[in-house]
């Protein structure tokens, strides 16, 4: 099934083909146990939270989501800092982000270094608050 959904974030509007996730494949795992796809929405990395599983990011020409093969909770997100962590992937960073243009979703996890995303680049979430463990 694919559904293609209008999503109005400024500030421009993209058409963003959004597919099911794949399933009968071995390299996606499954969601974690009581993780229900139905909360699952798009916001811009800028506004993940602390906690929020984290599915799929939308392509470089935003118009379709990749989803990751294992999906993986944010760390505690902060804004992008230049040179403040000497990671491969904070030192690529900085050649391509000036402060605030990024975030950092996570460091060392699911990968060695950290997770740095465009601001404005689009996810797919469950925010924490759906999670089953959420309290
Ligand atoms: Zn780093």
């Amino acid at each position: 099934m694919t559904l293609a959904v209008h999503v109005d974030i400024e500030p421009t509007r993209r058409l963003l083909i959004l597919e099911d996730r794949p399933t009968g494949d071995a390299s996606y795992a499954p969601l974690p146990t009581g993780v229900d796809i139905v909360h699952a929405r798009i916001v811009k990395t800028s506004e993940i939270g602390a906690g929020d599983l984290i599915l799929a990011v939308a392509d470089a020409m935003w118009k379709r989501i990749d989803y990751f093969p294992d999906a993986y909770p944010a760390e505690a997100p902060d804004p992008f800092v230049p040179h403040a962590c000497d990671c491969y992937e904070c030192e690529y960073a900085s050649t391509v982000y000036k402060a605030g243009d990024a975030v950092v979703i996570t460091r060392g996890f699911p990968w060695d270094e950290c997770d740095v995303w465009g601001r404005d680049v689009l996810a797919l979430i469950v925010r924490a608050e759906y999670l089953p463990d959420a309290a």
